[in-house]
């Protein structure tokens, strides 16, 4: 499919997901299946089935070539993702595989490719490898894509469609469109050099948008029906910063955009300078920066960026998109060579236990298996009743707690007693640790509390007589004081960060925060929000912790501001009459502060 003629030089609007501009070439991830017929094949036929197999194998190598040809002087994440396609479409493993389903069970050849790729998969998932099982998703493109030669649809859809709309050049880049995007299929294409994301769905906190954050590759989400209007190989600008997408540009529109594309990338190189500079207001108040990091890969950024630690490690995504469950041993090994990494730089590291559930599910974690598969059943609550998943965590978190500064924070806190329970536990794995013989381990983690329902923060003052530390997640916060799924793109406008009785529930924390002497830290997208960092400044936070490629923006941002000037912001907002006013009073008094941060 390319784009009718009527929807060239359109200009789609969504949410700005994560920042960034791209110019390439659509790739629609079709993820509906081919009907694939089955039938017996006389025995006078079978090489004559042979044959139209091998044919299909070839052409689909042909194909991929072709698209690997015009592709040279593309990024190589795209290359290596269609070598990687290219050489288990020729392995034997498969063909073989293929080749006596036919001659044995006497099987058209869809029908074989159907049942070796099956096989195969759950070999590769009895692999005890991450290799392999990243590999079953390869396996189905690779078979979906024989399949289509198969059955005479070799040219519609996927990859090679680019190449036939190309010269070659930065044209050639993949930008990938879809509904919608799990955080680990996010993870997976940006680790493969995608350019930028568009999807139908989501919204800016939904977890495949901060994965596209954290991973620095530009995204417009909660498009509605984007997959509809934008087919595989057309033209298409994406500007992440903007939330637009404008489909098949003129020549004029593309070239543009090339330009912004530049400027970006050396303003960004630019403000990575001011990394050594103290982060602090005007009136020499400390603003600490911390990072969030989603994957280990990303803990060595927070520091490249001047973080001054880790302020949330979401442990979950070492859980996603697995065939097993990590253990202790596995996990043990994820969380140490973080804390190793923050140490060297004498920086700590707050790892956050498990916030399965919600958007966050185990790849097969079956939806009517008791207690595990209870979706409401979130976070703390989940590992509270599941034992086997939150000791081996505590016990891992623990022992990594010998090599360096190690936190603990638990998510969706509702009641003094998880804490407690939680405490408790913790307690009796450190002296079970150490009765082990792990003495190195630190006497006592700091154990803190997330801020994520509005409950909490109405209860501040009872978490905080026990708690170690506040860290306020405002994603969740948002949602569930405003009633609005941080999911659903048709809610984005209803959470609104600057809502008063958002800050009201900001302020209930910071202020039980201070009265109990405990440090509390904003670790949602807020925190990177720059017309909100003055805001929740002058409501008294001292530490924000968010993506760490948006802290030298807001470090900048925190070197202009004086304390005075931040309260009276808030004050302004918290007594606004609406949540529109209150953003207005906010972006307002941001953009005279900083017109050229403003945009
Ligand atoms: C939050 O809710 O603000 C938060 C930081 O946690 P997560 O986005 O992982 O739910
Ligand atoms: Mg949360």
């Amino acid at each position: 499919m390319s784009a009718p003629a009527q929807t060239a030089g359109q200009v789609l609007l969504g949410i700005p997901a994560a920042a960034g501009i791209a110019v390439g070439r659509a790739m629609l991830l079709d993820r509906r299946a081919l009907h694939v017929p089955h039938y017996h094949v006389e025995v006078d036929e079978l090489t004559a089935e042979l044959s139209r197999f091998e044919e299909a194998v070839q052409e689909s190598v042909a194909q991929l070539d072709g698209v690997a040809e015009r592709m040279e002087e593309a990024t190589g994440g795209a290359l290596q993702l269609l070598e990687a396609h290219r050489l288990l479409m020729t392995d034997p493993m498969l063909i073989e595989a293929v080749r006596t389903e036919v001659s044995s069970g006497h099987v058209n050849s869809e029908w074989a490719l159907q049942l070796a790729v099956r096989q195969i998969k759950s070999a590769f998932d009895r692999i005890e490898e991450d290799y392999f099982r990243e590999r079953r998703d390869d396996l189905d493109f690779v078979g979906d894509r024989i399949l289509r030669n198969l059955l005479g649809q070799g040219e519609h859809g996927d990859a090679e469609r680019l190449a036939g709309r190309s010269g070659g050049g930065a044209d050639t880049d993949v930008i990938v469109v879809a509904h919608d995007l799990s955080p680990v299929d996010t993870a997976r294409l940006a680790d493969r050099g995608v350019l930028a994301i568009v999807t139908d769905a989501g919204g800016r906190t939904s977890h495949a948008a901060i994965m596209a954050r954290a991973l620095e590759v530009p995204a417009v989400v909660g498009l509605e029906a984007v997959t509809e209007v934008i087919g595989t190989g057309d033209l298409i600008v994406v500007d992440g910063t903007e939330g637009e997408v404008i489909v098949e540009p003129s020549p004029r529109q593309a070239e543009l955009y090339r330009r912004r594309r530049e400027r970006w990338l050396r303003q960004e190189a630019d403000l990575l300078k001011n990394r050594d500079l103290p982060s602090t207001t005007m009136d020499d108040v400390a603003i600490k920066l911390l990072g969030n990091v989603d994957l280990g890969e990303e803990a060595r950024a927070v520091i490249e960026h001047g973080g001054q630690g880790i302020g949330l490690y979401r442990t979950e995504y070492l859980f996603l998109g697995q065939g097993e469950l990590p253990d202790e041993e596995r996990q043990y090994e994820a969380y140490s060579a973080i804390v190793k990494e923050l140490h060297a730089a004498s920086c700590p590291t707050t790892l956050r236990t498990l916030d399965l559930g919600g958007d966050k599910l185990l790849d097969r974690m079956p939806e009517d298996d008791g207690v595990m598969g209870v979706r409401g059943l979130r976070a703390i609550r989940l590992c509270l009743e599941v034992p086997e998943l939150f000791v081996p965590q505590l016990r891992a978190m623990l022992r990594a707690s010998a090599h360096g500064d190690v936190r603990i924070k638990l998510p969706m806190v509702t009641d003094l007693s998880e804490l407690r329970r939680a405490r408790r536990l913790i307690e009796e794995l450190t002296a079970e640790l150490r009765a082990e013989g792990h003495t190195d381990i630190a006497a006592r983690v700091p154990l803190g509390v997330m801020i994520e329902v509005p409950a909490s923060a109405l209860i501040a003052d009872a978490l905080a007589s026990e708690a170690d530390f506040f860290s306020v997640g405002t994603n969740d916060l948002i949602q569930f004081a405003l009633a609005a799924d941080r999911s659903n793109e048709q809610v984005t406008d209803l959470r609104n960060p600057f809502h008063p009785g958002v800050l009201q529930l900001i302020r209930l924390t910071v202020d039980a925060a201070a009265r109990a002497h405990i440090p509390v830290q904003v670790c949602g997208e807020m925190a990177s929000k720059l017309s909100a960092v003055p805001v929740l400044v002058g409501l008294g936070v001292r530490c924000l912790s968010m993506t760490s490629t948006a802290i030298p923006r807001v470090k900048d941002v925190s070197r202009g501001l004086s304390i005075d000037w931040c309260e009276q912001v808030a004050e302004a907002c918290l007594s606004a009459p609406t949540a529109t006013a209150s953003q207005e009073i906010a972006q307002e008094a941001f953009r005279r502060r900083f017109p050229d941060l403003a945009r």
